[in-house]
């Protein structure tokens, strides 16, 4: 079974996907933090944000695994658990970054497929239900206004410890939703045969039941 919930950031994807995979005992893949990982690795070696094409000549010397445990999905770069390290607003930045580059869609394209391949999956990211994931049986394009999106990312990053402040949370969450939504190879857009699922007025538990029965929908058909 493969369930794909994609959407622009602090949609609340993350949450829902976790809360959903838990319920029916399936992985919740994060596809979100291997870009964010490859976004540490441009940081680390020194690319500039509006030059990072650079990283392609060093894909080669770059291994990002997924690992699944108890709590959650650990991820690895080059045998380091750098996890805790991709959650910065700066990561954000060059993660969107790096993302729009086709090669680094091409690197970590089959690293997502074989995850499906193998388990039961709730995997979210922007073009899971497009391109990783075709074929997935259920898919959720989840959106919310940019106010309630901004805010919940806010408390996200205060919970934390990150100091910011909602004027920047917005204007960044605007650059980023801009780059995901225009570039162009995989943009973040809807699969036609996706469902819409707005949770602006709803929520955590609302929409994870709207999602349920989004699924459960599905499932009996
Ligand atoms: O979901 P998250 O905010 O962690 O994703 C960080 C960035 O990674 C996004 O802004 C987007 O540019 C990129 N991304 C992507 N495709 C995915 C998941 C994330 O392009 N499937």
């Amino acid at each position: 079974m493969k369930i794909a919930i994609d959407g622009p950031s602090g949609a609340g994807k993350s949450y829902l996907s976790k809360t959903i995979a838990a319920h029916y005992g399936f992985i919740h893949v994060d596809t979100g933090a291997l870009y964010r990982t490859l976004g540490l690795y441009a940081l680390r070696a020194g690319i500039a944000r509006d030059k990072v094409a650079e990283i392609c000549p060093h894909l080669e010397k770059i291994e990002v695994s997924l690992s699944f445990t108890s709590e959650g999905q650990r991820v690895l770069l080059n045998g380091e658990d750098v996890t805790d390290l991709i959650r910065t607003p700066e990561i954000s930045m060059y993660a969107s970054a790096v993302s729009a580059v086709p090669a680094v869609r091409d690197f970590l394209l089959e690293t997502q497929r074989s995850i499906a391949r193998a388990h039961s999956v709730v995997m979210d990211g922007r073009d899971i239900g497009t391109v990783i994931l075709p074929d997935a049986e259920v898919k959720i394009f989840l959106v919310a206004n940019d106010r309630a999106r901004a805010k919940r990312r806010l408390a996200e990053l205060e919970e934390k410890g990150i100091q910011t402040t909602l004027e920047e949370v917005l204007a960044d969450m605007a650059k980023r939703d801009e780059n995901d939504r225009t570039r162009a190879t995989a943009p973040a857009v809807a699969a036609e045969d996706a469902v819409l699922l707005d949770n602006s007025e709803l929520t955590r538990d609302q929409t994870v039941e709207a999602a349920i029965r989004i699924i459960e929908e599905k499932r009996q058909k």
